[in-house]
């Protein structure tokens, strides 16, 4: 069963067994994603993964509640002075987080799962220490799985073959931000949302050391806002990244679900260093 847990009054959810009932919540940021997107991509997305991931949950765990949360519109996103960008601090997402996390966990809920299109590390990051803290006060009961998912590699890709992702991975990666990928994704998403001059937009390339220097990336993108490739969005290429997405969004709740092999999706590759750095 799929329920909308707002639309639940206390009573009802009381009366849901405890057991058997996954919570899912997003954190996502309001931010600009170039001029060709819209300012909600990733609370978009985030809602689209976890309504997608959720069915698929559904049909391989029939016995089991996944009651969804709205996705709160917060984020680290530190994109620089572009109108309708709202960058908040890790404190504050860590914050916000742990105490969310924690007031689930006094109804005796005993599997949350947060879910964020925001692939920046720093947030994913400060998702999964408040995520680490709650765990360490109630047991492991919080699943914070993207900082992992965005780093499994093309060999982890579930896309049915024959397949367009994979060359295209190879062929232009480091697609950081509003580029291919969150472009294909809203076209097949809400492609009346994606302004039909994203073919016109220029590649603008950066490379993954090149991503934490500030100077760097605000020169780069003045005037646009994305990095990567928009121009080779296609809503089929998108259909597949969300259809991925949510396949590895439920494997990942199964494994936690069950507390089988679950450790591997509680931190981000980089989780271990940049958690060291002062919230
Ligand atoms: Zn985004």
């Amino acid at each position: 069963m799929i329920v909308d847990l707002m639309a639940e009054s206390w009573e009802d959810i009381s009366q849901m067994n405890a057991e058997k009932l996954v919570v899912f919540l997003g954190i996502a940021p309001i931010e600009e994603h170039g001029r060709h997107l819209p300012i909600g991509v990733d609370i978009y997305e985030t809602n689209h993964w976890i309504h997608k991931a959720a069915e698929r949950l559904d049909s391989a765990l029939p016995d089991y509640c996944f009651a969804i949360l709205p996705t709160i519109p917060l984020g680290f996103a530190d994109m620089g002075q572009f109108p309708g960008n709202i960058h908040v601090s890790r404190r504050l997402i860590f914050d916000v987080v742990y105490e969310t996390t924690s007031a689930i966990a006094r109804w005796d809920v005993h599997n949350i799962i947060i879910i964020s299109a925001h692939a920046d590390p720093l947030h994913a990051i400060a998702v999964e220490q408040a995520c680490e803290k709650t765990n360490k006060e109630h047991g492991d009961i919080c699943l914070a799985p993207m900082g992992a998912i965005f780093n499994l590699g093309p060999e982890d890709t579930s896309a049915a073959e024959p397949s367009e992702l994979p060359a295209m991975q190879r062929n232009f990666p480091d697609d950081f931000h509003a580029g291919w990928i969150e472009t294909s994704c809203m076209l097949s998403i809400l492609p009346q949302y994606v302004k039909s001059d994203y073919m016109k937009r220029p590649n603008i390339v950066l490379q993954g050391r090149e991503m934490t220097d500030g100077q760097k990336v605000a020169a780069a993108i003045a005037g646009e806002g994305h990095i990567g490739f928009p121009k080779l969005a296609t809503a089929s290429l998108g259909a597949e990244l969300n259809n991925d997405m949510a396949e590895k969004i439920k494997t990942a709740v199964c494994c936690f679900v069950k507390r089988e092999d679950f450790a591997r999706y509680m931190k981000h590759p980089l989780h271990d260093i940049l958690s060291s750095v002062p919230l």
